[in-house]
């Protein structure tokens, strides 16, 4: 009997281990060992959304596990990309990587197919690259004050290359035009990879771009820097020497691109978790601060990394951009 019972308790035991077995097979199960994670980026490959991306790819694998590729959907400013994700599967196996224009977009472009508050989850915020005004190399200016002389005799006959109503570059060449008080030509591209192409080739004039795909651009001659849109100059070697545009004269003009990581509302509570735990790990690994800081962006290190945070800080910046964005009289229908 007591033989018996001990058989019965051992049996129990088993099965006990069994079922912890399967279950944390079945929470194991995320991210299957044959599954990509994919970060849809809202622009074409080569440019600054879609090199943040690509080196956060890189470091998110080792803590995930599973590859981690990138997928370009560009087009609209930004807007095809988020609602491609606000529509996906909410399994986690698709994320969004985006920028500034999750907060700009919801004043700039009305109509969006989706919503940026409620459509998403948010996983947590990447870094922050400042901005540049950069123009061809033909650009008989070379510094920002023969640049606004020469955009003031100019004005409509010049070409701004931008990637698309509501992409951070329209924004910051929308907010240029409002503070120089003259109207251009606006180029859009899916992308400012191939506007940096045209700017090259001197088929369109003048960008604003992140400094994630200006800096080698600008240390190489390839295209003439201006002036950079933070409040401070940057210490990166290549841009040290640009002012700002407020020392320029350009009252209040500061504009930083932030990137976030989102997911389509519905991804599970523990996938979140992952995702979110797999960023911080990518945020502190050597490689992807070293490739990142090397391109004048700067990694968060706050709360902001945490996903509530996040989300106060989108919202904060609606907030912001709305009257900023209203007042430079600039929306698209
Ligand atoms: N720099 C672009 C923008 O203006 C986006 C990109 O091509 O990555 O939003």
């Amino acid at each position: 009997m007591k033989h018996l019972i001990h058989k019965t308790a051992a049996v129990a035991a088993l099965a006990a281990l069994a079922t912890l077995a399967t279950g944390a097979l079945a929470q194991g199960q995320w991210p299957a060992k044959d599954r990509a994670i994919t970060i849809v980026v809202p622009f074409v490959a080569g440019g600054p959304t879609d090199r943040v991306a690509r080196d956060l790819a890189e470091a998110m694998r080792k803590p995930l596990g599973v590859s981690v590729v990138v997928d370009n959907a560009g087009g609209a400013g930004g807007a095809i990309g988020a609602n491609k994700v606000a529509k996906a599967q909410p399994d986690g196996y698709t994320v969004l990587l985006h920028h500034i224009s999750m907060a700009t977009m919801p004043t700039l472009v009305r109509n969006i197919p989706f919503k940026v508050e409620s459509d998403f989850e948010y996983l947590g915020m990447v870094n922050e690259v400042p901005m540049t005004v950069i123009g061809r190399p033909t650009l008989p200016a070379n510094n920002f004050r023969e640049l606004t002389t020469w955009i003031n005799q100019n004005k409509a006959k010049i070409n701004l290359g931008n990637a698309g109503v509501g992409s951070a570059s329209h924004l910051c060449g929308l907010l240029l035009q409002a503070a120089l008080g003259v109207d251009m030509t606006a180029i859009p591209y899916k992308g400012t990879a191939p506007a940096m192409t045209d700017l090259i080739g001197g088929q369109i004039d003048i960008m604003c771009d992140q400094t994630t795909n200006t800096t080698a651009q600008i240390e190489t001659k390839n295209v003439k820097g201006f002036a950079v849109t933070t409040t401070k100059r940057l210490t990166t070697p290549a841009l040290k020497d640009l002012p700002t545009l407020q020392e320029s004269g350009l009252k209040d003009f500061q504009v930083s691109i932030w990137h976030g990581l989102y997911a389509p509302k519905g991804t599970p509570a523990a996938e979140q978790a992952r995702l979110n735990a797999a960023l911080k790990v990518a945020l502190k690994d050597p490689d992807f601060i070293k490739k990142q800081e090397g391109l004048g962006a700067v990694i968060f290190t706050d709360n902001r990394v945490e996903p509530a945070e996040h989300k106060k800080f989108v919202a904060s910046e609606i907030q912001k951009w709305a009257p900023i964005i209203k007042k430079a009289g600039v929306y698209i229908d």
